[in-house]
């Protein structure tokens, strides 16, 4: 088996939304499992719009903004991260499994 030593080790193997679909949780192949409630996964988008090309251009999304936000559409995108089309319309958020990783929260 291949090692690609620039990313994480850790693939997922399942996507599911679940808690009436208000999140999202990931099962690793290392047996981690991740679960990011939805509204704290768009403010954490870090595309160009959300963040800006500087920090003074950051529109600082909080969870708060995003009540009953939902997930229309995920897409892999290479190996190494995921593209998500929210129901609010916005569709150039990428986030990449380093970061879906990372970005563990509870609950
Ligand atoms: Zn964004």
């Amino acid at each position: 088996m291949a090692q690609e030593h620039d990313s994480i080790e850790a693939f997922p193997e399942s996507l599911e939304l679940t808690d009436d679909d208000s999140v999202l949780q990931i099962v690793w192949d290392d047996g981690h499992i991740s679960r990011h409630r939805l509204d704290a996964l768009r403010a954490a988008c870090s595309c160009a719009v959300c963040r800006g090309h500087h920090p003074s251009q950051s529109l600082n999304l909080k969870p708060e903004q995003f009540p009953g936000i939902r997930i229309t559409d995920i897409a892999p995108v290479g190996r190494y991260a995921y593209h998500i089309v929210w129901s609010d319309g916005h569709d150039t958020g990428i986030y990449t499994l380093k970061m879906l990783r990372e970005m563990d929260n509870p609950g």
